[in-house]
């Protein structure tokens, strides 16, 4: 089922990787006020903007995780293959990194890098 445009598949790229990234926004304020030993509840960063799944992580997987800009927690069944791609799957959580443009917005949108003010559209 791809009849879409490229055009339109790397919008639908930029704006997924827009909504994850407020996702992550929320993950970095739960890290902040996580004690470091133990799991905490991180939000699942899929592109359904409803989606308010938590997911236990320890600090140390988070951290794993978002020692890439381009990468983002996902519950199993929440990635979505025309936006990004599977890198890393345990029996809790998928990391998914972005495809094509998405992945300019997700470097951009890098609360720990942010330096430029994303443009969020084009
Ligand atoms: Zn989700």
């Amino acid at each position: 089922m791809s009849d879409q445009a490229p055009s339109e598949l790397e919008s639908q790229r930029r704006r997924a990787a827009r909504n994850q990234s407020l996702f992550r926004e929320v993950n970095e304020r739960i890290e902040d006020l996580a004690a470091a030993s133990s799991f905490s509840t991180f939000i699942c960063e899929c592109m359904d903007e409803s989606c308010d799944k938590g997911v236990p992580l320890t600090i140390e997987e988070y951290e794993h995780i978002r020692a890439r800009s381009n990468s983002f927690l996902v519950i199993p069944g929440h990635e979505v293959p025309e936006v990004e791609e599977v890198i890393e799957a345990s029996d809790r959580f998928l990391v998914v990194a972005k495809s094509g443009s998405g992945e300019r917005v997700a470097a951009a949108l890098d609360p720990r890098k942010r330096t430029v003010q994303a443009d969020a559209d084009g």
